[in-house]
């Protein structure tokens, strides 16, 4: 650790204040204002070479590596294709290698064959692929930008993005491949700024800001922080705060308001903006919790997200049995199957659609 430090330039000083360009391989900025120390890095760890003094230009070096920490290259040995395989040797499903020595460590399965490297369980499968849903996860994976059909510098998209996915129930989340997919940084850098549109409806759609303006507004901005903690003060004590204090509360949300006397109404108004703009629930979060209310459930925001990513992208290579509808049957059958909680099926797929 100490001799990572003293490769590097002090903490302070003017090569933080420096912008840099950090850009891919194939030219495309990728950041406009990375600091000295930062464009550095990448040239430190083999990742960049520079190929310009001024403005200082780091150009990446495929495969992408260091602080892409989802950038991978096809040959690392983790994202090479595995199979596991019930005991009859019908395929279950693909997995990473990392995954794979996971059943082997716990000795829930062997190794039957190095090329493709395939695992076999050792019992019997507590359920088999069924349907077009699970043939996605049969199917070997390749990796190339699902865009433009690159193979270069892939990172992972993720088609939903995780400040909703993080707030899904479980059986949407877990074992659950099929919303990230490969992207050139190219296409990565494209599509997440058409993200900002559909995030941008959807803080309208659910009442759910996304910006921290709100929040910076209601927790930094003095002013109003005095106004809400004296419109609390007076409706919690009116009774015990002595006349000189109550009369400067009261004048502190008589200024804001610009009026004269302080009514019930004020109050109430002053207390209620200061609920609404501490917005403490996460835009992300809000977006999940109105969708669950909705008759087609969490699914429609999943699907939502897919439509929206074909539609603004186009994408000519998508992986065979990747569809819009994904989760549907699976959970059906899953459903079926016992293999899922009750209500968080219904979160999934809305009351109207439940079997
Ligand atoms: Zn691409």
């Amino acid at each position: 650790m100490k001799e990572d430090r003293n490769d590097f330039p002090p903490m302070k000083g003017s090569c933080y204040q420096d912008s840099c360009f950090i850009v891919a391989p194939d030219g495309e900025i990728l950041r406009g204002r990375a600091g000295r120390l930062k464009a550095n890095w990448y040239i430190n760890k083999g990742c960049g070479i520079q190929v310009k003094e001024n403005p200082f230009t780091v150009r990446l070096v495929p495969p992408l590596k260091g602080d892409w920490n989802n950038s991978s290259s096809e040959k690392h040995p983790s994202n090479l294709t595995c199979y596991l395989v019930a005991p009859d040797g019908e395929i279950l499903r693909t997995l990473g290698r990392k995954n794979a020595d996971w059943y082997l460590s716990r000795d829930l399965a062997k190794q039957v064959k190095e090329d493709p490297f395939t695992i076999q369980l050792k019992s019997e499968p507590k359920w088999r692929p069924v349907g077009v849903c699970d043939k996605y996860y049969q199917t070997p994976k390749i990796i190339r930008c699902v865009v433009c059909g690159q193979t270069e510098s892939c990172v992972r998209k993720n088609v939903v993005p995780k400040e909703y996915r993080k707030h899904l129930p479980n059986i949407l989340k877990s074992h659950q491949s099929h919303d990230v997919l490969w992207l050139c940084v190219t296409c990565h850098k494209i599509s997440n700024n058409c993200d900002q549109a559909l995030r941008k409806r959807l803080a309208e759609e659910c009442r759910a800001p996304t910006g921290a303006i709100d929040k910076v507004k209601a927790t930094k901005d003095p002013l109003l922080k005095k106004v809400v903690s004296a419109a609390r003060t007076i409706k919690s004590a009116k009774d015990r705060i002595p006349f000189d204090r109550l009369a400067e509360l009261e004048a502190i949300i008589t200024e804001y308001y610009n009026v004269s006397l302080l009514t019930s109404e004020v109050l109430e108004e002053a207390l209620k903006i200061g609920t609404q703009s501490l917005n403490k629930e996460p835009h992300g979060r809000k977006v999940v919790s109105c969708y669950v209310q909705k008759p087609e459930g969490l699914l429609s925001l999943e699907i939502l997200w897919r439509k929206h990513f074909i539609d603004s992208m186009k994408p000519e290579f998508l992986p065979p049995y990747w569809s819009l509808d994904h989760n549907k049957e699976r959970l059906d059958n899953r459903m079926a199957q016992n293999r899922v909680d009750r209500e968080d099926y219904v979160k999934a797929v809305g009351r109207g659609e439940a079997v």
